[in-house]
Order: C-alpha cells, then sequence, then structure tokens
C-alpha cells in the first residue's frame, strides 16, 4: 500500500472474493473478482438483487473479457451465488472488452431462445455511444488498431521500427476479447434513475476514459458502481486515440470525477480494480494533484526544447513497458499535451514529411507558447490546478 492509498478506508480490509464466488458488499450488492492476462491482472464485477416485472432475480454489472476461464468462473457464481434465481439483466459501465466482452454470451445464457428470436430477456443495459463504439469494434478485424494506429503513434514520435510493426500488425485485438455485442441494449444516459430491486441507482456519466462511461449511485446504500472512473490505487488510463486525434480527454476527465464531489464523503466506492473504499473526496483531490505534477513536468520539458509526446513518456512513466503498455502510455502522453496546448500553454507544430522541400520528419511536437514562457520566467510559483472546460 503506498502512502495515497493509506489516505484512504478500506472497509472490507484484505478481503476478496474467492475465484468464483462473491463477497456482500452491501444489502443485495455482491463482490466478483475475475482474474485478467495482463499487467492489470484483475477485474471487479457486481451483482445486483433485482425484481423485473414481479421477477425476482440479479442484474449483473460488467463481465469480463471473452474467456473460457471467466465463463467458468461465471457458471460457479451462477451455482452457487444467485439463490436459485435468474440473471435478469447485464448492466455495462463502458465498452472497454474486460467490461463488455461476455455481454454477449451472459444476455444470450439468460435469454435462452428469445435471444434466438431477436430479443432478450436479459436485455444489455449501456450507454449509447459506449455501445455502438463497441459494435464498431468487434466488426472487423481492422476497425481499431492496425495501421492508423501505427501511423498516429509514429505522427507522435515512435521511432522504434519493431514497435511501429507490432502495432501495424495488432489487428485482432478487441474482437478477439469481445467477439460480439447483443443485437439490441437499453439506453443509459446521464441523470437517468434505474430501478434495480429495491433501490433506485442513478447515471452519472463520465468521459475521458471510455466514450460515454456511466457510473451508478444509489443513495439508499450509500453506494457507487465506479467503474474505472473512480479507482484507489491506479490512476485511470486517460488517453488520445487515432480516432479522435485532437481530443482533450483529460480535461474530460477531471471534469468528469468533481461530479463525484456532490456524493457524500461516506459514499463507499466499488472501484473496477482494487478494493472497495470510502475516502472519494481524497480521491478526486490526489487524482487532480497528480495529474498537475505530471503537467508541470511535461511542461517543464517542452520549456526546455519541443517534445513530441514519444519524448515524453520517459517524464511521466519511470518504469520499462511492453507494447500494449507503450501504446497507453503514448495516448496518456499525448493526452497530457494537449491539455496544455487546449489552455494555450503549449504549442503545436508538425515537421515537415521528410520528403517535402526542406526535409523534417513529419512528427508532432508541442513547446511553450510565448506567453507560458513569460509566466515561467517570472513566477517560481507551482503551476494552478487544471481548470480545463469541456
Ligand atoms: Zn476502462
Amino acid at each position: 500500500m503506498n502512502d495515497l492509498e493509506r489516505q484512504l478506508h478500506y472497509p472490507l480490509g484484505d478481503a476478496l472474493p474467492e475465484s468464483g464466488r462473491c463477497i456482500t458488499v452491501a444489502p443485495g450488492v455482491k463482490w466478483i473478482r475475475m482474474g485478467l492476462p495482463f499487467a492489470l491482472n484483475h477485474i471487479n464485477l457486481w451483482l445486483l438483487r433485482d425484481e423485473q416485472a414481479g421477477v425476482q432475480g440479479w442484474s449483473i454489472v460488467d463481465c469480463c473479457i471473452h474467456h473460457d476461464d471467466a465463463k467458468a468462473q461465471w457458471e460457479s457464481i451462477f451455482t452457487h451465488e444467485l439463490e436459485g434465481l435468474p440473471v435478469l439483466r447485464v448492466i455495462v459501465t463502458h465498452m472497454h472488452p474486460d467490461h463488455i466482452g461476455l455481454a454477449h454470451w451472459l444476455c444470450q445464457r439468460w435469454s435462452g431462445e428469445d435471444a434466438s428470436a431477436g430479443a432478450y430477456a436479459c436485455p444489455l443495459w449501456i450507454s449509447a455511444l459506449d455501445y455502438h463504439v463497441a459494435k464498431f469494434g468487434c466488426m472487423g478485424p481492422t476497425a481499431f488498431g492496425g495501421e492508423r494506429a501505427a501511423n498516429f503513434f509514429a505522427a507522435h514520435g515512435l521511432n522504434d521500427p519493431e514497435m511501429v510493426a507490432q502495432i501495424r500488425a495488432r489487428i485482432n485485438y478487441f474482437p478477439s476479447l469481445v467477439p460480439s455485442v447483443p443485437e439490441q441494449y437499453h439506453r443509459m444516459l446521464d441523470g437517468q434513475q434505474v430501478q434495480v430491486g429495491a433501490h433506485t441507482w442513478h447515471c452519472i456519466s463520465g468521459y475521458g476514459h471510455a466514450p460515454e462511461h456511466i457510473a451508478l449511485y444509489c443513495e439508499g446504500l450509500g453506494v457507487l458502481i465506479g467503474g474505472d472512473m473512480m479507482l484507489p490505487r491506479i490512476s485511470t488510463n486517460v488517453s488520445v486515440y487515432e480516432q479522435e486525434p485532437e481530443a482533450n480527454s483529460l480535461a474530460l476527465f477531471l471534469n468528469s470525477i468533481d461530479k463525484f464531489k456532490s456524493l457524500p464523503a461516506s459514499t463507499l466506492v466499488l472501484p473496477s480494480h482494487g478494493k472497495p473504499f470510502t475516502g472519494m473526496h481524497t480521491r478526486i483531490q490526489q487524482l487532480h494533484d497528480h495529474h498537475r505534477d505530471r503537467l508541470a513536468e511535461v511542461m517543464e520539458a517542452c520549456s526546455a526544447k519541443p517534445c513530441s509526446a514519444y519524448d515524453i513518456i520517459p517524464v511521466l512513466f519511470k518504469r520499462p513497458m511492453d507494447l500494449h503498455q507503450m501504446t497507453f502510455a503514448i495516448g496518456e502522453a499525448i493526452a497530457h499535451l494537449h491539455a496544455l496546448w487546449f489552455e494555450g500553454r503549449l504549442v503545436r507544430s508538425l515537421g515537415q514529411n521528410r520528403d517535402a522541400p526542406g526535409g523534417g520528419d513529419g512528427i508532432y511536437r508541442f513547446a511553450a507558447s510565448e506567453s507560458a514562457a513569460v509566466v515561467a520566467a517570472s513566477s517560481a510559483s507551482p503551476l494552478p490546478s487544471p481548470s480545463p472546460t469541456t
């Protein structure tokens, strides 16, 4: 546990659910933990006691990736944890593979012949944006990644030919973890209330991590299902991707987590990774501080010389990384550069294409703007907290 984690409180201590079993964390709320074959090696999923049209059952929140081991763990959960009741609905916080990967299988598993007939007795609930992005991602091997991603990362300075080639070749990543999504969905929107059994859950949208992440807050239980928008230990990945190359993801993320400030300090946060915790307001401030410090480091580096996103990686990340982590890292580096660029503190330039007269390398670099240089020269005070606008 690091110093920042020690400022949070973990009401369940070190307890973790066993494989294929649950721990009850609030009345009618069960915690499932499944392994992931990534550096981030687990995900938390939730069961909510539900009732739909007089039928008693459960809602599942998040699904794990499409993987035989995850299916086997779900079957164990169905045998031991459902009290003989069916799953009535699958709620997905956002479209990342560890959250939506098995939604198609779970909805089919609990809809039976209804799903084959084109209707779902056990439907998927998700934001419209994340549904359609996931649907697009699993439609073909080249929807995400591949050539476009390789070109995008190269334009942001990735100059290792082997890594660029590996990114170019990685064309089936999303469909391998999310082979399909259900044909229909039920839309969740910011501010919407979702009745789950005896409890009302409020949808809270979040941006900067996924297209339209939905966290769920239940006032009656004092519980927030935070998804990936409120994690206790690691900071949420906030990236810029090739589909939206001029996104200001970090500003979107920091604005989004501020929406949780209006929730009570006693709220029990159920995160997708790590342990359930209280101390959300402290955590929100930690995340602001973390990104403020990273932005100050990026600003310092870009004041010394114009930097590409690839140049910034050793500033932001002090550890060796595999290809998967490197793609996240470049996306994060771009997000930090863009936050400063949108604030007018950095200016962006594109090295001329190397084939053009005068040469150049076709790489985006960011340098301190003149006004930022004046501020830096006249003041030794720390940088202000980012105050992003949407
Ligand atoms: Zn995610």
